[in-house]
């Protein structure tokens, strides 16, 4: 076998294409397979496909491919352009890559893989290797591609059915932009994610990602109390039932509870006599926020110890605490009825404790008191809201952060939308 025909076997290239002169160089640790078209080939238009008179040969492009032996491939050919009569001049579409990529679809498929497994921008371009850019750029496109895939399926009538959706919001970075992402809780997924958390681009996510026929199919969407998710779904989603899930009710009452503890911290150390040589004094609020804050069952016997102490204590922190783990009970209601009588009568001892936050946490679970019998009623659980958080939480850390809200949502999209990310025909 020659090494043109072994190179024709690897990329599986069939006719009209074939490699013309393969290159190794040593110093460089690189292979260039040159791969030409047969003479008088007659090319298809890309856009619609019909043949199409030549028009020129552009510069040879280079695509990377998968590596020979440890040196780095390049595939290169002058990509001929036709004169489509409808399209106009257009380059034609060659077999080894999507248009406009600088990887062959192997390469693509590759480096998808090797993302998924680091999950990593910096150590896969390290791995494959790449600049951090090219890796960048790879996965907005393979993003986008598996998005026309789906678009596409949509389009044939085979799109998916979508009956409950969960609304979020995620912050880019301290201090940054807000992004909102459409979770999938069926199958598990990220389905879509916008810049923005306002009306607008709230309504315009769910208008563009879902088609008629899925729009008309949802019928519960889980979210929070931020007003303008509502407000969207109310406009684009008008059958579907907005459900205030167990998740975002238990974030607004640690909120509520961590709040309460640290102006009560303050307010006990500033009471306190200060220790000499330093300013505050104690107070035993302190180091005590995670044991607010996470559930009872997740702590261990001695932090429970500490905890059981501090509720002898008389805190006002311990009130609101109390207040927030009753609320747990509310999603074991039996019926809408009973879940009705309980909220009631939670509203009620929650004012009685008179503390604002849990004053102000009261009013609005009762001016939303429709949307927490949906989340009972409907039994749309906090599972999937939090393991979504944790696994954008975790992307974010070892991304270090993201650029921009495009870069953030490319990742999500990538890691997180069971997206068909390889193109067709390659493992
Ligand atoms: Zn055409």
């Amino acid at each position: 076998m020659t090494d043109l025909q072994l190179y024709q076997q690897l990329l599986g290239l069939t006719a009209p294409w074939a490699v013309q002169r393969v290159e190794v160089d040593p110093e460089q640790t690189e292979v260039r397979v040159y791969v030409a078209p047969a003479p008088d080939t007659r090319f298809a238009c890309p856009e619609c496909q019909q043949p199409c008179p030549g028009y020129d040969t552009r510069d040879p492009r280079r695509w990377r491919h998968l590596d020979s032996c440890g040196f780095i491939t390049w595939l290169l050919a002058e990509v001929p352009r036709v004169q489509c009569p409808t399209h106009g001049v257009r380059s034609v579409a060659v077999p080894w890559a999507g248009a406009g990529s600088r990887f062959t679809q192997a390469f693509a498929c590759f480096a998808v893989t090797v993302l998924r497994a680091t999950q990593q921008q910096t150590q896969a371009a390290l791995l494959l290797p790449l600049t951090e850019d090219e890796v960048a750029g790879l996965m907005a496109r393979s993003v986008a591609a598996g998005l026309g895939r789906r678009e596409e399926a949509a389009a044939a009538g085979t799109a998916e059915v979508l009956e409950t959706l969960t609304l979020d919001e995620k912050q880019c970075g301290p201090g940054q932009e807000y992004l909102t992402v459409l979770g999938d809780p069926e199958g598990q997924r990220v389905w879509d994610v916008t810049a923005g958390r306002e009306q607008e681009a709230v309504a315009n996510l769910l208008e563009t990602c879902l088609d008629p026929a899925q729009r008309s199919g949802v019928r519960t969407v889980a979210l929070d109390l931020w007003a303008a998710f509502g407000s969207a779904c109310r406009t684009v989603l008008p059958q579907a039932r907005l459900a205030y899930d167990r998740f975002h009710a238990a974030q607004e009452l640690n909120r509520a509870v961590d709040q309460t503890r640290r102006e009560e911290h303050r307010r006990l150390r500033a009471e306190a006599k200060a220790p000499s040589g330093r300013k505050h004094g104690r107070s035993v609020l302190s180091d005590t926020r995670y044991l607010w804050l996470h559930a009872a069952e997740h702590l261990t016997a001695e932090e429970c110890t500490r905890l059981k102490a501090l509720l002898q204590e008389g805190l006002e922190t311990a009130q609101v605490w109390q207040c927030k783990e009753a609320f747990r009970e509310f999603f074991t209601q039996p019926d809408a009825a009973a879940g009705r009588r309980f909220l009631n009568q939670w509203i009620q001892e929650a004012r009685t404790v008179g503390n604002p936050h849990l004053t102000a946490v009261a009013a609005q679970f009762e001016r939303h008191q429709e949307k927490l019998i949906a989340a009972l009623e409907t039994g749309v659980t906090n599972s999937f809201g939090e393991y979504l958080n944790g696994r954008i939480q975790i992307l974010r850390e070892r991304a270090r952060g993201f650029r921009n809200a495009a870069a953030f949502r490319v990742a999500i999209l990538f890691h997180l939308g069971k997206l068909d990310l390889c193109p067709h025909g390659f493992p």
